[in-house]
């Protein structure tokens, strides 16, 4: 309604109406006969939608000033919600719910006492709360995102790495040394342990998501059934993502909580690598793994990984160190000869020059701290350079000319015609 007004008052050639004036006509609205249902939900959390208009219009008023509205990707003009788009409400004031987080419950402006299921301690103070929507039909579910205030100290730097970490397509991640963290079926006690297995419920999920998948490739476009498995896919996609997260947020926690500086293979230079997305004679073909994940699954999950232990770490003062994985699973860490028959399997590395035999993606994770070491080295020496986006491993450097080659692992991926 408030869009609707600016609009018109726009055609008219008025002046744009700031949030103090949108709030006069969001109280005559719940006092008129006709838009009196308005007064049913909580005024202040209606004034935050009006807020965030307000702020939608600055936004693009900036833009337009700086001369960079309009067009794809750039800022715009507020639109109105469309049929589908997602809810959410914000109460912006920490009087106006209390949390019982004992009896899983939360008071909320109107609706009284709500029932939730904690994901997760609340510890601070309560700032304020989101309530929001996800997905539609039985799938829907709702969430209440509530933020805290807390005093955090902030440890000084100055530790070297202490952790590598490799992640792979049979493991999902290898630990240069032993960490205390949940293993791959999610529910487990932790455990020490030097490989995390990929999440079981994911590839369980996998299965169901490509026979949603065919149901909607079936149905015929346009049709209310063809809308309906797309809503059922929407959902499970939603659910995927939910379990991961969970099971993500326990495993960057516990390694958080355990090493202060940690080496992790850059993401970035490892996804332009050969493997990812097939070979170079067969550009584009998915590759497919035993472990049953499918390629963009795990890839999402190594991104989110590597998005939450960065700042978790950095959180606590501590810094993630990413290095250029090339060459990591096939040098031997002891003697640095590197050969591509170093790696025996998926499972074994073996020196063909020194004799060297261990845990292939172990082997690889130690690897990767010592080239976190080195890049650490260089960026103490020269405090300007960002430490994160280092290209070191064991003494080589990949040359800019040609693609970093590729990581080997041999047996588990087959290429799928
Ligand atoms: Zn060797």
């Amino acid at each position: 309604m408030a869009l609707a007004e600016q609009r018109a008052r726009h055609a008219r050639g008025e002046k744009y109406a700031g949030h103090a004036e949108m709030c006069k006509w969001l109280t005559a609205w719940r006092n008129a006969p006709s838009t009196a249902w308005l007064a049913q939900g909580p005024s202040q959390a209606q004034q935050q939608v009006l807020r965030r208009l307000d702020e939608a219009y600055k936004r693009f008023f900036a833009a337009a000033k700086a001369g960079q509205a309009g067009g794809r990707g750039r800022t715009g003009p507020p639109e109105f919600k469309r049929y589908g788009d997602e809810p959410g409400i914000r109460f912006p004031d920490p009087k106006q719910f209390s949390l019982d987080a004992p009896n899983g419950r939360i008071q909320l402006p109107k609706l009284g006492w709500v029932r939730l299921r904690m994901s997760q301690p609340v510890e601070g103070k309560l700032r304020n709360v989101s309530i929001t929507k996800e997905g539609s039909g039985k799938g829907a579910k709702w969430f209440a995102s509530i933020q805290v205030e807390t005093n955090e100290t902030v440890p000084a730097l100055g530790i070297e790495p202490t952790l590598g970490i490799d992640l792979g397509l049979a493991q999902f991640a290898a630990f240069s040394e032993e960490v205390l963290c949940t293993a791959g079926n999610g529910n487990a006690p932790r455990a020490l342990q030097h490989h995390v297995a990929p999440l079981k419920a994911l590839a369980k999920q996998q299965v169901r998501l490509k026979r949603y998948q065919r149901s909607v490739a079936r149905k015929k476009k346009g049709s209310a059934n063809r809308k309906k498995a797309v809503a059922k896919l929407g959902n499970l996609h939603r659910r995927i993502a939910h379990q991961r997260n969970d099971w993500l947020h326990k495993l960057s926690t516990d390694l958080a909580d355990a090493h202060p500086v940690i080496a992790l293979e850059d993401l970035r230079i490892r996804n332009m690598s050969a493997s990812a997305k097939g070979t170079v004679e067969a550009p584009g073909k998915m590759v497919r793994l035993k472990a049953g994940l499918n390629r963009g699954i795990l890839d999402a999950a190594w991104g989110e990984f590597a998005r939450q232990l960065s700042y978790k770490v950095e959180w606590r003062g501590g810094r993630v160190i990413l290095v250029n994985p090339a060459y990591t699973s096939r040098t031997c860490r002891i003697c640095a000869h590197e050969d591509a028959e170093n790696r025996k399997s998926q499972a074994l590395f073996e020196c063909v020059a020194c004799g060297h035999a261990e845990n292939a993606d172990v082997h690889a994770s130690k690897n990767i701290l010592a080239a976190g070491h080195a890049v650490w080295a260089r960026a103490s020496k020269d405090a300007s350079l960002d430490a994160c986006g280092g290209e070191v491993s064991r003494g080589r450097r990949a040359s800019a000319g040609r693609a970093a080659p590729s990581k080997q692992e041999p047996t588990e991926a087959k290429v799928l015609v």
